[in-house]
């Protein structure tokens, strides 16, 4: 019958355009393959630096257009990260606009096959007013939790009320407007200019608000509420259709780095659960205080451990020189490093146990799917509600709510989790929400029928 419909329904094309993060782009080229999979024809409109990989995926088609940033903002330096994230999205709102705008009009567009509507990543908010001047209709992906999108309407409230900017004085503060946040769980950024990026929200919230519609990386039975706050505040259709990854699909690796096989094969080595998995992500730096404290609280635990220390992720150094000399020689084969892996492989391993994250949304959905709880240690905006959420509201993970990160607390945490009976509580828990977002996609599911409405809102937005 789907068959039969996709067959009668003339084919058509959808614009995607990702933000250059490897958080943002993973999420929309799964989005790419779903779509694919409904029957329309995906063309990908990236920016030339943190570019995917078209061979990886051929039935895709490929336009690159130009960053137009400054050759600082993007020279790698040792231990640089997260400082200049609001700075790189706010320029590239202004430095891409006629790149994409020219990229539409003379390739994107000029297919024999009619372009239904633009997917922009929500971050680019200049994507609104070009698809206006272009009659295009313009869906937003939201690649980060509903719950966490939630507050950014609230900002002008927050600030007025004196929460924002957070101050270090009030950060256990109960943020009565959205139990259970504390002031430290607001999703904000350190930036020496905090305007700037209260302005990028504002821009991005609005923008938002004039689409036609979001799409979400969630399932309804998880945020729920949050999902009807930003319905009932912004007024355009929402699409939770997540999670991504686990459609039945063939989904290429659009990782910018190597992922390291050699995971895999030293899981093979472990017994079952007894894992615990450490990423940060792709953007959260350390202190090398923070680096070394992670080593001996992991040393400590007497488990074994996998962990992903990025290149250039921890202040001062290139990658494990911190390290003291014989240090995983010392464990015997209980710690494995590696610079990046392929985590969603790695989290459905048996023999992981845990995971050790900085929170960041796609790591929370891909652990959640695998039934693998947390010890959460968010860095920065989103980051910090998420691990708010998994602690206290799914109860699906432990936090480490101490701003300083220090090896007792982290052997503690990872006991409290691993040999427990609270961690038994909260794996039984992780469990059932893992049993609920694999249905959810089921035929009948909420993710199923919304991703049927989305397909039928887009024929819709073509004619
Ligand atoms: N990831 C990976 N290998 C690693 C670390 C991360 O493939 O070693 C992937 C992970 O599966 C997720 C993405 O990178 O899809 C990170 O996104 P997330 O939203 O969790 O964090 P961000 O990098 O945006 O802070």
């Amino acid at each position: 019958m789907e068959q039969q419909q996709q067959k009668e329904r003339k084919r058509l094309r959808l614009v995607l355009f990702p933000l250059p993060a490897q958080g943002h782009i993973n999420p929309m080229l799964e989005l790419a393959t779903i779509l694919h999979s409904k029957g329309f024809s995906i063309t990908i409109i990236h920016i030339n630096f943190n570019s995917p990989n078209p061979s990886n995926h051929p039935h895709f088609t490929f336009h690159s257009i130009p960053h137009g940033l400054p050759d600082h903002m993007l020279k790698p330096t040792t231990g640089s990260g997260t400082k200049d994230v609001i700075s790189i999205i706010t320029h590239l709102n202004i430095t891409t606009v006629e790149p994409f705008r020219e990229c539409l009009t003379s390739n994107a567009l000029d297919d024999d096959e009619p372009v239904a509507c633009l997917i922009s990543d929500a971050m680019f908010h200049f994507t609104r007013a070009v698809a206006d001047s272009l009659k295009l209709p313009r869906l937003v992906l939201r690649t980060t939790s509903a719950t966490s999108f939630n507050v950014f309407p609230a900002f002008p409230l927050l600030l007025q009320k004196g929460y924002l900017p957070v101050q270090d004085s009030r950060l256990e503060e109960p943020v009565v407007e959205f139990p259970p946040l504390k002031v430290k769980d607001l999703p904000v950024i350190e930036t020496q200019y905090p305007e700037k990026f209260y302005e990028l929200i504002s821009r991005v919230v609005s923008e938002t608000k004039a689409s036609s519609g979001i799409i979400w990386n969630t399932f309804e039975e998880l945020e729920q509420s949050a999902l009807d706050s930003i319905a009932n505040q912004l007024s355009i259709p929402m699409f939770p259709i997540g999670p991504f990854h686990k459609y039945n699909l063939a989904y290429s690796s659009s990782s910018f780095l190597v992922e390291d096989q050699s995971s895999i094969s030293w899981l093979n080595t472990q017994p079952p659960n007894s894992v615990i998995y450490v990423s940060f992500g792709s953007v959260a730096v350390l202190s090398e205080t923070e680096f070394l404290e992670i080593a001996w609280g992991l040393a400590n635990s007497n488990l074994p451990f996998l962990w992903v220390v990025r290149p250039r992720s921890i202040h001062g150094s290139e990658w494990l020189e911190l390290l003291p000399n014989g240090f995983l020689e010392s464990l015997r084969g209980r710690g494995h490093i590696v610079k990046w892996a392929p985590q969603q492989q790695v989290l459905a391993h048996l023999a992981v146990g845990a995971f050790w994250t900085h929170s960041g949304w796609n790591s929370t959905m891909e652990s959640i799917c695998e039934g693998v709880p947390m010890i959460c240690k968010p860095s920065f905006i989103d980051q910090n509600v998420n691990s708010r959420y998994v602690s206290h509201v799914w109860k699906v993970g432990v936090k480490l709510e101490n701003g300083i990160l220090e090896r007792g607390d982290i052997e503690r945490m990872i006991t409290k989790l691993m040999r427990e009976k609270e961690g038994e509580e909260i794996r039984c828990r992780v469990s059932k929400l893992k049993d609920m977002a694999i249905s959810c996609l089921k035929h009948g599911g909420t993710s199923y029928k919304y991703l049927d409405s989305l397909v039928n809102h887009i024929h819709s937005l073509a004619h």
